[in-house]
């Protein structure tokens, strides 16, 4: 029997200011809730994993590898992401390929929609940084991109503007609090679900201001999707390797392959500096899907794995209705 929640005016305490528990503050101070935001580590969010992630929003690309209910959240977060912050760059992402990957560009382009093939000359017109680098590309233009270190604080600038408290240095457990509690710990939270693992995901950050890139460009890859993210002030992220490890250093390996796709994309990233290397672990359980667990008014929202950025704000819309309303999302949703 399906246990909803109807207390509307029961203060809400969100564990966790990652990009999962951010966007579950701001809808739910949005619409009038007394909420907290309790993150363990201080305002620099070093400790999440959100801190080193590309901030891709892609449900398009990602459909290559991932179930239909990751397009399904993506798309809807892409919405949520317009109206919540107008800014969010929606310039589109590049896929490109080096000759001995054609057949893998090939399949790339039968898995997903919505893109547009660019021959060389239309890559240059694009990305003049990119012509005659490449023999044509996959244009996804639907697609945006924001740069976590930049937009968590605003999201959580957003809450406190929405009448919300942020509440950093706050370690605390499900447990302890009254109210309804939403538990967005990432991969902190495996003593309540120990089937939670950490996938490795190595990023390099480097400078230069002899590319200029409007979009992510992803370099079709055997192992991985690598890619290449303009940030501000001639700063480029590379990653992403994957690796089902939770040592969080950095593999020599890891650094040839981020550090040779650069190079691949453009050789003036050969002469860029080196400003950081780091990992992250991407929270997942067994079938690398999200999942809002719902026990009373205890609700954990985890699992977001590659896509946090991409599908956070869909799952707290999905979270807000159910609090409200009691509607539930089978796909995503379990009740104990
Ligand atoms: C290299 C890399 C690249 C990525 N690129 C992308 C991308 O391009 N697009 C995309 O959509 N996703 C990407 N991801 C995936 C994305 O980063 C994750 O899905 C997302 O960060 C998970 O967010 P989260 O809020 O669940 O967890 P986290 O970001 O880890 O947040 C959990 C927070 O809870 C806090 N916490 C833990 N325990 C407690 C406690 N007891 N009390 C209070 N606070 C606590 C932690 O300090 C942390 O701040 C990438 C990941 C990596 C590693």
């Amino acid at each position: 029997m399906l246990q909803t929640i109807n207390r509307p005016d029961s203060p809400v305490s969100i564990i966790g200011a990652g990009i999962a528990g951010a966007w579950q503050a701001l809808l739910f101070a949005q619409a009038g809730h007394a909420v907290t935001l309790h993150e363990r580590g201080d305002e620099a969010m070093t400790d999440a994993t959100s801190h080193w992630a590309g901030g891709m929003l892609a449900p398009y690309c990602e459909a290559e590898i991932a179930e239909p209910i990751i397009s399904r959240l993506g798309l809807r977060s892409l919405d949520l992401w317009r109206r919540e912050l107008p800014d969010t760059p929606f310039n589109g992402s590049l896929v490109v390929a080096h000759p001995r990957e054609r057949n893998d560009f090939e399949r790339f382009a039968r898995m997903t929609e919505d893109h547009r093939r660019l021959d060389a000359a239309g890559l240059g017109a694009l990305e003049p940084s990119l012509e005659g680098r490449f023999r044509d590309a996959l244009f996804f233009p639907a697609e945006g991109h924001v740069e976590p270190r930049r937009v968590l604080p605003k999201l959580h600038e957003r809450i406190r503007a929405a009448g919300g408290t942020i509440k950093f240095c706050s370690d605390v457990t499900p447990s302890e609090l009254d109210g309804i509690v939403i538990d967005c710990r990432g991969i902190s939270a495996r003593d309540e679900h120990p089937q939670l693992r950490g996938v490795k995901g190595e990023m390099i950050l480097i400078e230069t201001d002899e590319v200029q890139l409007a979009r992510p460009v992803r370099l079709i890859h055997p192992r991985w999707p690598l890619y290449v993210i303009p940030r501000e002030h001639g700063l480029f992220m590379l990653g992403a390797t994957s690796i089902e490890t939770e040592d969080t250093g950095v593999s020599v390996r890891s650094a040839l392959e981020l550090l040779g796709a650069a190079y691949t994309v453009h050789p003036a990233f050969g002469e860029a500096r080196i400003l950081e290397f780091g990992s992250g672990l991407r929270p997942a359980f067994p079938d690398n899907l999200p999942r809002i667990g719902i026990r009373g008014g205890r609700i954990s929202v985890n699992g977001l794995y590659r896509h946090g950025f991409l599908i956070a704000p869909a799952l707290a819309e999905l979270t807000l209705a159910y609090v409200e309303r009691g509607q539930i999302d089978n796909e995503v949703m379990q009740c104990a």
